[in-house]
């Protein structure tokens, strides 16, 4: 008999619960729900701690007010109806692997309290909560910087870049924003911001271009750090182009309502500070008596099941796994998270009903791509494929990173959904500003 195989007509379908709707989570509970849910061979329940879902890799866009936060929203409530499963608002806090139960904190909305802690009882869990930038505990980041992680994220600090601009036009003066982090999304966030202030300068209310002053603080050698050196070099010459102060070699080590503080005592002024460096899971879970790294991520085999666990997978950022022969973890891209989503929706039915166990991931790297703003696009092509090892850039780089979430859309909602919302989108595009004004 398999895993969560019924014993009887009567017995209940097992019941799979995914914690976090992003990248791996959402298209997890969608496509099982139709291999499962559908057919009544398993219950799925998708938890998640925001009512919506967005592709995280746009949320820079959305921060810079250069694509429109609401049209791009999956509401989970909707998309579970559609798809077969169910969805539970709720933020995970606790795990008992010996009872098999999840808790849930009380939850909040809109400053109103709606429901109080709750516990979920699980056959299989599928932990896909993600991570968040690491601040290594520097003075001041927390309660004095932006973090640009979630859609109320991006949409915080847009209220305030707005503010700026508006003020700029209005009286005069800079808009300063310093960045820490140089890796794809403090880069892809700088040239946004120099894309957003063209935009905003071509709508008639004055040149502030002049007066956006952007800085991108980076404590390694060179800006990102995880393509080959020779695209480091093309995106750090684009920026600088664009504007964009790009300071390599910047260890910050406090933050303040001013700005920063170097190593060495040098100060950055900047009254917006966002932080996009390091990386650690979303949630601690260090009492869960789970394997854990020091980021904080589940460890977890070949199989993603987490290490000495029966019926616990990890996947995407929120896990951590080095392949055979291999000598670090994983990188903590959409690209990853995927990748691990479907092999888990390729393996699981017969791992559920057949008892066959889940074979080893194997992550096949089609490389990366990084956007800066609609000026220029870098992509390495990965270690597969003919091209392997090959860089592109321009036109051709640009499409290839808008075809990522085109992507990511068609396979949660399928050709003909996903075709009408790229043509919703389109015509929105023609009769609406091209940024978020107000
Ligand atoms: C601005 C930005 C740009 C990026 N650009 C790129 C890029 O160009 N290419 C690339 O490959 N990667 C990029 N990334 C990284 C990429 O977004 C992540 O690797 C990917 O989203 C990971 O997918 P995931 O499913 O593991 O987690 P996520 O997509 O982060 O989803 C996690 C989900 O879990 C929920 N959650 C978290 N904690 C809890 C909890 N305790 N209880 C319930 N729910 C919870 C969250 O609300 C979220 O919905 C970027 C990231 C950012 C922030």
């Amino acid at each position: 008999m398999g895993r969560g195989e019924v014993s009887s007509p009567h017995a209940p379908a097992p019941h799979i619960a995914v914690v976090g709707g992003g990248v791996a989570g959402l298209t997890l509970a969608t496509r099982l729900g139709h291999r499962l849910g559908r057919r009544g061979l398993a219950r799925i329940t998708l938890i998640d701690r925001s009512w919506v879902h967005v592709w995280k890799p746009m949320l820079h866009t959305f921060a810079a007010g250069t694509w429109n936060i609401y049209e791009q929203q999956v509401q989970y409530v909707a998309h579970a109806r559609a798809h077969h499963f169910e969805y539970m608002p709720g933020q995970l806090s606790a795990i008992d692997r010996a009872a098999r139960r999840i808790r849930l904190s009380p939850l909040e909305v809109a400053g109103e309290h709606v429901a109080g802690a709750r516990e979920l009882d699980y056959d299989i869990l599928i932990l896909a909560f993600g991570s968040r930038a690491n601040d290594f505990g520097t003075r001041g980041v927390v309660e004095h910087c932006h973090f640009i992680e979630s859609h109320d994220q991006a949409d915080a600090f847009n209220a305030r870049v707005r503010a700026h601009v508006v003020r700029s036009f209005a009286q005069g003066g800079d808009i300063s924003i310093a960045i820490v982090g140089g890796g794809a999304t403090g880069v892809e966030l700088a040239a946004e911001l120099s894309h957003m202030v063209d935009l905003a300068t071509a709508y008639g209310g004055g040149d502030v271009r002049p007066r956006l002053n952007v800085t991108l603080l980076e404590s390694g050698p060179r800006i990102l750090g995880a393509f080959p050196e020779a695209v480091s070099l093309s995106a750090a010459a684009q920026l600088r182009a664009l504007g964009v102060d790009v300071r390599t070699g910047a260890k910050v080590v406090a933050a303040d309502a001013d700005g920063y503080e170097l190593n060495g005592g040098e100060r950055i002024a900047a009254p917006l500070k966002v932080w996009a460096a390091g990386i650690r899971a979303s949630d601690n879970f260090a009492d869960s008596g789970l394997a854990l790294n020091r980021a904080g991520q589940v460890v977890v085999g070949p199989d993603l099941l987490a290490k000495g666990e029966q019926c616990i997978f990890a996947v995407g950022d929120c896990a951590s796994l080095i392949p055979e022969g291999a000598d670090r973890v994983l990188p903590s891209t959409a690209q990853v998270a995927n990748q691990q989503a479907l092999h888990l929706i390729r393996h699981l039915p017969a791992w559920l009903q057949e008892g066959k166990s889940v074979p080893p991931f194997r992550f096949r790297d089609f490389g990366a791509l990084v956007a800066l703003g609609e000026y220029n696009a870098y992509g390495w092509l990965g270690r597969i494929g003919f091209f392997k090892g090959g860089i592109i850039k321009g036109w051709f780089a640009l499409l290839n990173h808008a075809l990522l979430y085109r992507r990511h859309q068609l396979s949660l909602h399928g050709p003909l959904r996903a075709l009408l919302l790229w043509m919703a989108e389109s015509i929105n595009a023609m009769v609406r500003p091209r940024i978020r004004i107000s």
